[in-house]
Parts: structure tokens; C-alpha cells; sequence
């Protein structure tokens, strides 16, 4: 991959560049750290584009690491999905993938290690009393009443919540750090806990399972991660991470960088919250093409260049980064303008009678795939007595300025001839069913005699069009920031009430025969209309199935 496609100049790859040219590191070590309890979103398209560019740039070594301590909401079709995604954005991680499920052995016996250094111990509190004894932001938390275990008894204690005597919750292990800690996240963490649930890996061989923040310092060390790159609200969790670090006999450190996440207005980047629209069947599911989720962003017909192409101008940065969908529709647009080749294709039709047309004089051309790039090559457009136009090309009463087909009016049909207006059909109520124009022969190629015909339309012969269905799409949410409204009380209130009822409409469109020799994620622009692509599921050369991925404007 090109070492150009990757956001520049930006504070980790400063850190990054003095790590090599001072000699601390020879060769980095990213690694992307998802955790397999749902499908990756817009927001882990920037961290894959961090995590696997700053590989790229700098000929290190990116892994791909799951992290699986909460087997309670993970899954393999999870992980399916998340390796799927990762591989189709364009990246490879370096050897196998990573499970932190792999180091519970390792986690396992670090914690005892902990143990007898005194550093650890085993409490039982509950939930609700280690919140009181935790202090608040102002005050200082106080020591639990089994602190101060020997190392013996906690030791004793732990291999018997492991050996699963103990019930769920009704013991946890805790780093004895500092009840009085100005850091909440030193107040004496908890690192382990009792959950009796089957894990998609390890199956019921654990009834204990490392907490995050222990596992995940441990897992990057363990991987020789050289620079641990996560979200902002990690940062006051450093100090954990440096700690875990340093009291445990590993010889690697990585280092904890953190830069801020990525927000879509009108979206919603939460794994947790996309799930609620699938549980709830707000979508399809989680690969529906109005998801922010990778697998639905691709099956919209978004293509891993343009995510690439959004990530690098999102950049990376310590300050907010709340982004409009128009800046990730500019660039997948900006991408597609070059790659897609263009057809015609009519989404309301209007049947139009040419009058004058004579299977003789009347002649079909060949038109270029896409007009700056002749290596797409060309198709016939065939035009016959009988063509379609859209309806909005066409009005009775036109507003000034009009360019397309009135009563009278002339236009020119794309790739083919001039034609003009003589009648109007309309039906009892008045609606225009159809109209009757005439073909200038003299125009095929050349421009009109005597006078300047502008506006250019699209259109297909009635005979040779196919039909497809074409699903448009609009703005999920109706309102920015759909999870931050709040009541008069000051609650926030449930997003899925700012859905938008309109964001998806099927019509019954037709298009050009290459339809009918597609396969699916074929991606084409339909000219004057946006860019589409084949579903992924749904397409079949016999019936075709497009989904608009964006207009070919800003829309917003
Ligand atoms: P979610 O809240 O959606 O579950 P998460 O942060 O819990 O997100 P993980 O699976 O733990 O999801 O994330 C894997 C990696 O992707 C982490 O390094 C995380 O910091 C990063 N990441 C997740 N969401 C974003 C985002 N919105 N912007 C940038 N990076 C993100
Ligand atoms: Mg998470």
C-alpha cells in the first residue's frame, strides 16, 4: 500500500520518528485491538488506518488482537466479520491473529506473581459497597476490610476462585495500589472476577476473567507492541497500564499514546448502540447499507479507498473530532469519480414516442464507459421509436431558466440526437403520461444548425432497458448528535426516536442491458443520478439490485 495514503505530520508519527532516529526502537509494533462484541464501525476504520498506516509508513509490524474478556456479549461471528472487514479495508496483520484469551494462562500467573509480592489481594466487597468505599473525584476512597490478607490466604483464595469454589461476584481480585489515589483508576483496581460464562474460545475452562485494563497492558507487552495507540478516554487509565507494567517481570514496556475518536453527525459510533438497532430491528442488521458499520458502508458500495481516503483527512489529533457525513460522502465520492465506470439509468420514467423515427436513418452510437478513461472501453446505446426519459427532465410549466425538455422546448439526449416536444399526452386528471418528439437526423455527433440546444439528458430505449430495483438512501438519524438529546429533565432521551422514518425508499427502475451481466459489488455511476453498486446479497444478473451509495452532490 502507498505510504502516501496515510494521515501526515500528526503528534504519534512525530513521537514515532524521534523513537527511530534516537535508536529506542529499530522496527514498530502496532497492533489493533478490537473487542469482538459486534461489528467494527466508521470510528475503527480510523483506528485500522492508524494502527495498520503507521505500520505501512514506517515497514513496522501491525497485529490484529481481540480482545475477549467480557465472553458474555462476544461471538465468532464477531470475529469473523472483524478479521472480513480488516482484510477488505486492505490491510493484513502480521502472522496469526491475537486473542487476549490466548494470555489467560500467562495473565493468570502474572496476578499470582502479584499475590506474593503483595501486590494484590483478594476482596469481598460487593459492587454496591466497593462503590462507597471508592471515594469520589474529591475524596478519597478507603481501604476495604480484607486489604490487608497475607499474601498466603489471598493466594489460597485466588486458585479457589479459579478452581471455581466460590460463587459469581462474590469475590474479585484487586491491585493494592492507593485507596487515596488523586486517579480513581489507582483506587485499587479490580483485575479479576468470578463469572461462570462460556467463552467463545476457551469454552467453561475459566470462571475467573481478567479485567481490560490489566489484560490489555499485559497482552501489548507480551506482543512487543512498541506504541500502544488508543482513544482519548484511555488517557487517565495510563497510569494503570505504566503500573501493571512495571510491577510484573516482563521485559517489554509499550508505550500508551491516545488521540481523540472519531464522531459522525448523524451517526452513531457505538458498537453498543448499533446493536440495539439490530436487536430491535431498526435496520436489517448490522451489515444494513444505512449502518456506519464497515460491512454495511461497503455493502452501500463505499469502497476501502475512500474510507482510506476519509480517514487520512479526518487526521489524528488530541483535539475533538466531530466530522459531518459530508466530509466522509466528499471523499467516497472523490474516489468513486475516477474508478466507476457510468451507464444510464432511469429511476421515474416518462415514455417518450419519437415520431420521426426510421429504422433506416435513425442511428444508435457507441459511448466511452467514462469519458477521462478509455481503458473502461465503450457499449452501444441503442435508441429505438420508443424511449424513457425521467419526469423531472421533462415540465409543462418550466421555470426560468430551464434547460431540459418543455412543450416546444429541444434537448439533447446523451450520446445520441437532438430532439424536440410537438405534443403532450395526459390523462383524465391532467397528469403528462406521455409526450411526442421529433428527432433532428442532423444532430448525431454535430451540433444543431442555427441555433444552441444546452440541456443534455439521459435516457434509454424503451426495447433494450432492463429492469432493476435501485434502494435510495437517506441520513439515518434526523438530528446531529442522536444520542446527546436530552428531555426537560435533563435525561438523554433513546436515539432510536430521531430515526429517520424516510432513509431508505425502493423503486422500480430501469437501466441499460449490462445490468444483466453483473456481479454483485459492482460499482457504477448512473449518469446525472450518483454512484451505485450492485447489493452484495440481493443482486443477480436476472434481477438486478443496486443501492445508491451517494448523489453525486452534497446533499446536506
Ligand atoms: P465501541 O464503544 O463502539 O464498542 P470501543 O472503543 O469499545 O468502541 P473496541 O473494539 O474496544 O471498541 O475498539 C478497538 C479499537 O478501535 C480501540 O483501539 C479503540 O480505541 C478504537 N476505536 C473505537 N471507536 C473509535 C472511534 N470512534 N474513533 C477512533 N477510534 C476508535
Ligand atoms: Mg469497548
Amino acid at each position: 500500500m502507498n505510504k502516501e495514503e496515510f494521515a501526515d505530520n500528526h503528534f504519534i508519527r512525530t513521537i514515532i520518528e524521534d523513537d527511530l532516529a534516537s535508536g529506542k526502537h529499530q522496527q514498530i509494533q502496532t497492533r489493533f485491538p478490537p473487542e469482538p462484541n459486534g461489528y467494527l464501525h466508521i470510528g475503527h476504520a480510523k483506528s485500522i488506518c492508524l494502527n495498520f498506516g503507521l505500520a505501512t509508513v514506517y515497514d513496522g509490524l501491525c497485529n490484529l488482537r481481540f480482545d475477549d474478556t467480557n465472553p458474555e456479549k462476544e461471538s465468532d461471528e464477531y470475529v469473523r466479520s472483524i478479521k472480513e472487514d480488516v482484510t477488505w479495508m486492505g490491510f493484513q496483520w502480521q502472522g496469526e491473529p491475537h486473542f487476549a484469551s490466548d494470555y489467560f494462562e500467562d495473565l493468570y500467573q502474572y496476578a499470582i506473581g502479584l499475590i506474593q509480592a503483595g501486590k494484590a489481594y483478594v476482596d469481598e466487597l460487593n459492587a454496591e459497597e466497593m462503590r462507597q468505599y471508592r471515594g469520589t473525584l474529591t475524596e478519597p476512597g478507603k481501604n476495604s476490610p480484607y486489604r490487608d490478607r497475607t499474601p498466603e490466604e489471598n493466594l489460597d483464595l485466588f486458585q479457589r476462585m479459579r478452581a471455581g469454589e466460590f460463587p459469581d461476584g462474590s469475590k474479585t481480585l484487586r491491585l493494592k495500589i492507593d485507596m487515596a489515589a488523586g486517579n480513581v483508576n489507582l483506587r485499587d483496581p479490580v483485575i479479576y472476577r468470578i463469572r461462570r460464562v462460556h467463552h467463545h474460545r476457551t469454552g467453561d475452562k475459566w470462571c475467573i476473567y481478567p479485567m481490560y485494563d490489566y489484560t490489555h497492558a499485559i497482552s501489548d507487552a507480551i506482543e512487543n507492541i512498541t506504541h500502544s495507540l488508543c482513544t482519548l478516554e484511555f488517557e487517565s487509565h495510563r497510569p494503570l497500564y505504566d503500573w501493571v507494567l512495571d510491577n510484573i517481570p516482563i521485559q517489554t514496556h509499550p508505550r500508551q499514546y491516545e488521540f481523540s475518536r472519531l464522531e459522525l453527525l448523524y451517526s452513531i459510533t457505538s458498537k453498543r448502540k448499533l446493536n440495539q438497532l439490530v436487536v430491535e430491528n431498526h435496520v436489517s442488521g448490522w451489515d444494513d447499507p444505512r449502518m456506519p458499520t464497515i460491512a454495511g458502508m461497503r455493502r452501500r458500495g463505499y469502497t476501502p479507498a475512500g474510507l482510506r481516503l476519509f480517514s487520512k483527512r479526518v487526521g489524528i489529533s488530541k483535539s475533538e473530532n466531530v466530522v459531518d457525513m459530508n466530509v466522509l460522502e466528499g471523499a467516497v465520492r472523490e474516489e468513486l469519480e475516477n474508478s466507476s465506470p457510468r451507464l444510464m439509468a432511469i429511476l421515474s420514467p416518462l415514455k417518450i414516442e419519437l415520431t420521426n423515427f426510421d429504422e433506416f436513418l435513425t442511428q444508435s452510437r457507441s459511448a466511452p464507459f467514462h469519458p477521462h478513461h478509455e481503458e473502461m472501453g465503450e457499449r452501444n446505446v441503442p435508441i429505438a421509436r420508443h424511449i424513457y426519459i425521467e419526469q423531472d427532465d421533462f415540465a409543462l410549466e418550466p421555470p426560468p431558466k430551464w434547460q431540459r425538455l418543455t412543450v416546444g422546448g429541444e434537448v439533447r439526449l446523451r450520446y445520441s440526437y437532438v430532439i424536440k416536444c410537438e405534443e403532450v399526452v395526459t390523462d383524465e386528471m391532467g397528469n403528462v403520461i406521455e409526450l411526442k418528439c421529433s428527432i433532428d437526423h442532423d444532430t448525431l455527433g454535430k451540433k444543431p444548425e442555427g441555433r444552441k440546444v444546452k440541456g443534455v439528458i439521459h435516457w434509454l430505449s424503451a426495447e433494450h432497458a432492463v429492469h432493476a430495483t435501485v434502494r435510495l438512501y437517506e441520513r439515518l438519524f434526523t438530528v446531529e448528535r442522536p444520542d446527546a438529546v436530552r428531555d426537560e429533565n435533563g435525561e438523554y432521551k433513546n436515539f432510536t426516536e430521531f430515526l429517520n422514518p424516510h432513509s431508505v425508499t425502493e423503486v422500480s427502475a430501469l437501466i441499460e442491458p449490462v445490468a444483466n451481466t453483473l456481479a454483485p459489488e459492482a460499482r457504477y455511476q448512473f449518469e446525472r443520478l450518483g454512484y451505485f453498486v450492485t447489493d452484495r446479497y440481493d443482486h443477480t444478473p436476472e434481477k438486478p439490485v443496486f443501492n445508491r451509495t451517494v448523489g453525486l452532490k452534497e446533499s446536506f
